[in-house]
């Protein structure tokens, strides 16, 4: 039964609305529909669909595979570039990549479904624990990997691979960085983040270290003492302040530790939701976060972004599916002040917005939203002690193309490092390639020295 209280409480719904609106969004395709799926697929040449992909997955491969009913043939295809491709199969943003590209994306026609196919043949594989690699002789070497997230995640696998050994070290309790913490529960159900990780783990030579922090439980010069190369994959630690009065008061909260808090529970119904949500900002978080509180029952959620809706981070589709729940978006909004009573959220006051000479002002107009709970999902920081000497530029790490920063032997990727574009997805394709730089970095200082007559 729902109740009617008002404030931030838990428990708004019964144990099977909780259960309903919690399960998967986009189930896995069965084996008739993965193969009426991968029939649509015309297998180009010089597919649009691959290019479009940051890790550069031979789509019409493994579309073809499953079509010729050969999805762990499919997997070892994906996993060959992307080992993480179960997730992205999850929250890929694919109607802005593979699927936006591919050539069956006419005004009459849908995409085909790359994604969920992708989902189809990883799935098998993984449920059946097929083991694709190998690792290869020993080398001696030792890597430090620290943050395992997917870039950390994907860099150690590869590494790995090549017979290095690696640590991750990893300042939050559980491994998957976003994956665990972050991403909304009903694209990653059945604790599949944790499942992958053990998957990617089973190539051996990998040891994890949780609740170990980088300028806290150890210094970057520690581990260059430690390990042959180092590898940072450490994300985005810190949220953006809102600067606004009243940002402190009860009921005002970001919406990172409020969607990580969501995932870590079994049930959802002891995450308290207010009863008149609003959502500040306009990316995938702030649409994750707005759709979640819905999903926990909160009766009005509302989105408020202070551009336009072409400016919004978050995908057409994800608008889409915000809308689709309840959420409304107001656009060429920005927070003034948070209204109180007792102490508690009690209302939002906001300045409209608009452009003048492309220049973000505030037009004058102020109005006022009823609600009892704030959550702030306006950004995200890169925060880490201890980075010595490696440069930075707009509080990121610069990397080369190879993902090698200012340091020598020490390479970033993911979130942290400048031009990421916070995805998954991206991170998996940093974490590969600059492990594949480290491994080069690493064979050519063990070449043996030819003297020169
Ligand atoms: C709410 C939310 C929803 C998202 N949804 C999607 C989505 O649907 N699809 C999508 O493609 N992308 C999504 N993203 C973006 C995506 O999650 C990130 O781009 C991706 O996780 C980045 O991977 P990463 O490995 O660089 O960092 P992270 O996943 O952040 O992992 C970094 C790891 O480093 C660790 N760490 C940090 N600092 C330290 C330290 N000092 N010492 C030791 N360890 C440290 C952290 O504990 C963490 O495990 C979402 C992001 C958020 C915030
Ligand atoms: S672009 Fe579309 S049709 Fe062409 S190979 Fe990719 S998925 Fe198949």
């Amino acid at each position: 039964m729902g109740t009617t209280e008002t404030g931030i409480v838990s428990g708004r719904l019964s144990p099977a609305e909780y259960d309903r609106n919690f399960s998967d969004l986009h189930p896995s395709l069965d084996e008739h529909e993965a193969l009426v799926a991968s029939d649509r697929c015309y297998f180009c040449y010089d597919a649009p669909c691959m290019t479009a992909c940051p890790t550069s997955i031979d789509i019409p491969l493994f579309i073809r595979q499953i079509s010729t009913g050969n999805p762990i043939g499919s997997a070892n295809t994906i996993f060959d570039q992307n080992i993480l491709g179960g997730m992205c199969a999850r929250v890929c943003p694919t109607e802005t990549l593979c699927e936006q590209a591919c050539v069956r994306n006419t005004a009459e026609h849908r995409p085909v479904e790359i994604g969920r196919l992708q989902r189809y043949a990883t799935d098998i594989a993984m449920r059946d624990n097929v083991q694709f690699y190998e690792r290869a002789e020993p080398t001696g070497k030792s890597i430090a990997v620290i943050g395992a997230g997917p870039a950390g995640l994907a860099c150690a696998h590869r590494l790995a691979v090549k017979g290095h050994d690696v640590v991750i070290y990893d300042a939050r309790e559980k491994a998957g960085g976003l994956n665990e913490y972050g991403i909304a529960t009903y694209k990653t159900v059945d604790s599949f983040a944790q499942k992958e990780v053990d998957y990617v783990l089973s190539i051996g030579g990998i040891e994890i270290r949780n609740r170990q922090m980088l300028g806290r439980d150890f210094s970057l010069n520690d581990m260059l003492s430690k390990h042959d190369a180092v590898f940072l994959g450490l994300g985005l630690a810190g949220v953006n302040a809102l600067r606004a009065e009243g940002e402190t008061a009860a009921g005002v909260e970001d919406a990172v530790d409020f969607i990580a808090a969501l995932r870590q529970s079994e049930t959802k119904s002891d995450i308290p939701v207010g009863r008149r949500v609003v959502v500040l900002g306009g990316g995938m978080t702030a649409v994750d976060a707005a759709v979640q509180a819905k999903l926990l029952g909160a009766e009005e959620v509302t989105i408020c972004y202070r551009r336009g809706k072409d400016n919004m981070n978050a995908s057409e589709f994800e608008q889409d599916l915000a809308a689709s729940k309840g959420v409304t978006i107001r656009h060429w909004l920005q927070p003034k002040r948070i209204l109180t009573r007792d102490g508690k959220v009690a209302g939002i006051e906001l300045d409209y917005t608009a452009l003048e000479d492309g220049r973000l002002v505030t037009t004058g107009e102020t109005g006022v939203i009823t609600a009892d709970h704030v959550l702030k999902a306006i950004g995200q920081t890169f925060e880490a002690d201890d980075l010595g000497a490696i440069a930075l530029q707009c509080g990121r790490i610069v990397v080369d193309a190879e993902g090698h920063t200012s340091l020598e032997r020490v390479w970033a990727g993911g979130d942290c490092v400048l031009g990421g574009e916070d995805l998954t997805v991206s991170a998996v394709a940093m974490g590969r390639d600059a492990a594949e730089s480290i491994n080069r970095a690493l064979a050519a200082a063990t070449q043996p020295v030819v003297a020169v007559a």
